[in-house]
Parts: C-alpha cells; sequence; structure tokens
C-alpha cells in the first residue's frame, strides 16, 4: 500500500515526508483492527512532528507514517472484538488503550501506562490502511461523512475537551473568551456554544475570523491588532474579568493575559502550544487564577462530539487533498495558507 512516511526530521516542509510502497498492516492482536483509511486531518501537530518537536515526549522510531485524525471503514478484525465489525465506518480515537489500568479505568485514555498513538509513536494514518484496536473505533452514525469528521479524532476532541472543562465551571451570564478562531478555536467556540449559556468572545487578529466567530455564536469580538484586549475584555465583562479563557493560541502574548482577563478563581486553559507561561506567581495567587493544560480527551468525548456533529451543532470547514500533495499542504499549513482544516484522502 501506499504510505506517506517520515525518515529524517526536518524544517523543510517542502520535501518533508516520502510517498513509498509498504506493506499493508495485519491484525496483530485479539482486539486488534484494521481500517481503510478514507480521511486522515492533516494538524499543525505533524510539522511538529516533522520538526522533531515530539522526541522528548514519546518514543519515537524513523521511518515513521505520520498521520493521527483517522476515520474510515474496518476491513479486519482481531478474534477478541466484539464493538466493531468489518464493513462499519468509524472515527479513530487517536491512542490505543489497553482498557486495563487505572487511568483507563478512569476513563482518562490520554493517561493509560501502556498507550500506543498512532502517527506520533506508531504507523498512522497517511497510508490506504491503518492498524488500531477496538477501544479506539468510534462507530459513525449514518450520514455523517468519514472525510469530513477525521480531523475531530484530534482537532476536535482537543477543543471539545478544554470547552467540557470550561463549560462545567462556567454558570449562565458568566463570560468565556476564545483566543484565536483558527481550526481549533472555531471548533471549541461552537462547543462552547451548544453547551454553555455564557457569553462568549473571540479574540483573534484577523478580521475573517472574527466574522466567522460571530456567525458561530460569539457574542463580543476584539481584535488584538488594533484594540487593546485587556481593556475590551474588561470594558465586555463589566471589570470582572471572564471566568474562562480558552487559549488556541499558546504564545506567550497570550498566555500573558491572564492575569489581566480571567475573572478571580478562573483558568486560563492552554490548549496551543509552542510559547511559554511566564507569569509572575503573586499574579496567581491574587486572583487565585489557574493555568490549565490539554491533552485530546477521552474516548466518551469523541463520542459526545460525534453526536453534536450529527446533530448540527459543530461544523468543520475541510478540504481535501490526495496521498500525493501531502509535502505541499504541510509547506502551505506552516505558512498558515490553509483555509479550515486540510483532510488528506489516501
Ligand atoms: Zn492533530
Ligand atoms: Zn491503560
Amino acid at each position: 500500500m501506499q504510505a506517506a512516511r517520515l525518515h529524517e526530521y526536518t524544517d523543510e516542509m517542502d520535501a518533508a515526508l516520502s510517498i513509498e510502497e509498504i506493506d499493508r498492516p495485519v491484525v496483530d492482536a485479539a482486539d486488534g483492527i484494521v481500517v481503510e483509511v478514507e480521511g486522515a486531518g492533516w494538524c499543525q501537530t505533524d510539522n511538529h512532528v516533522v520538526e522533531g518537536m515530539w522526541t522528548e515526549y514519546v518514543p519515537q522510531e524513523l521511518p515513521m507514517t505520520l498521520g493521527h485524525e483517522n476515520a474510515g471503514t474496518v476491513v479486519e478484525t482481531g478474534d477478541g472484538v466484539s464493538a466493531v465489525a468489518e464493513g462499519q465506518q468509524v472515527i479513530c480515537h487517536p491512542v490505543m488503550t489497553c482498557g486495563i489500568c487505572r487511568s483507563c479505568r478512569l476513563g482518562e485514555d490520554m493517561y493509560c501506562a501502556d498507550l500506543a498513538f498512532p502517527g506520533l509513536t506508531t504507523d498512522g494514518g497517511f497510508a490506504e490502511y491503518l492498524r488500531t484496536n477496538e477501544r479506539a473505533a468510534v462507530p459513525l452514525p449514518d450520514g455523517v461523512d468519514p472525510i469530513d469528521i477525521a480531523p475531530h479524532a484530534d482537532a476536535g476532541i482537543t477543543a471539545y475537551h478544554a470547552a467540557k472543562k470550561a463549560v462545567s465551571e462556567l454558570n449562565p451570564g458568566d463570560h468565556a473568551v476564545v483566543i484565536g478562531v483558527g481550526g481549533l478555536g472555531h471548533i471549541g467556540l461552537q462547543c462552547l456554544a451548544a453547551t454553555s449559556a455564557a457569553e462568549i468572545t473571540a479574540l483573534d487578529p484577523k478580521e475573517g475570523a472574527l466574522d466567522l466567530a460571530t456567525e458561530l455564536g460569539a457574542h463580543h469580538t476584539v481584535n488584538p491588532g488594533s484594540e487593546d484586549a485587556a481593556t475590551e475584555i474588561e470594558a465586555i465583562t463589566d471589570g470582572g474579568g471572564a471566568q474562562q479563557v480558552l487559549d488556541f493560541v499558546g504564545a506567550d502574548a497570550t498566555t500573558a493575559l491572564a492575569p489581566e482577563i480571567v475573572a478571580a478563581g478562573g483558568d486560563h486553559h492552554v490548549v496551543g502550544y509552542g510559547g511559554h507561561v511566564h507569569e509572575p506567581a503573586q499574579a496567581l495567587v491574587d486572583g487565585e487564577l489557574s493555568y490549565r493544560g490539554t491533552l485530546v480527551g477521552r474516548y466518551t468525548e469523541l463520542q459526545e462530539l460525534v453526536a453534536l456533529v450529527e446533530r448540527g451543532d459543530v461544523e468543520l470547514r475541510t478540504s481535501r487533498y490526495e496521498l500525493g500533495e501531502i509535502n505541499d499542504v504541510a509547506r502551505r499549513l506552516e505558512a498558515g495558507a490553509i483555509e479550515g482544516r486540510a483532510v488528506i484522502t489516501p
């Protein structure tokens, strides 16, 4: 089968991956499944993997097939598989978990003591076929296109996970701020709008992104390119600040907003990454504010997100590309020239 593989870490996205012929994966465990990949989302994390940014955090052996946002049709199942059947369309939770460690029993899939992460630690979905396990597969309802939904396997679930944590702390009348209405932010905003009664403010330097935010349910917009974000948010929240902030950018400049815009006792959820958190400890003590990290999400949260998609509450803008165009997609995403989410259709 054809697969897009990384042989060497590089900053040159033009030639990041090579398309080659490799053996099709086969089921090698009782709970294993093989999925014929219909859609595999290209993600900023793929650019980071290409650059070698994940080597400190996860075990990686090259060459490796990238692609962790996968959906398609089950074509082979292990002897012990009962939750999915051949021919079923599924979206794949990004990690293969063991099911028996304490984290798995708590439902915290991402903390599994024995997990594999296709596209980050094992071969992923930028290929015709993907090996994963039945615990990762979320069956798709009729009428949900696996190509359109693929990016929800990581981008969507990550945004939903952060939004769900925020919503659990948001009462009607409270304020939420969404920083960055891009690939993840526009999903997080819709999740907030669909599941909370908070007043939502979107912050983005692009006017087009702010228009999209308004269309998707934001009550207020702030452009930090032309307005002072802290002053505007103070005015919108009557001086009280926002109880919950979802930071889909995670740059120094956005994490630095927390002491100025988060209400007392509130949270600044860091979803995007690349920058640092540099605020004085005293600012956290004075406002009793917290920075909270976000790592993908639970299997059950992917099910909930699929339900929101089926209801039409969360729409995702996608553009489709062939496997052979993958380095072009990598380069264009790096340059900020991809609209919505790019999906590879191997
Ligand atoms: Zn991703
Ligand atoms: Zn486990």
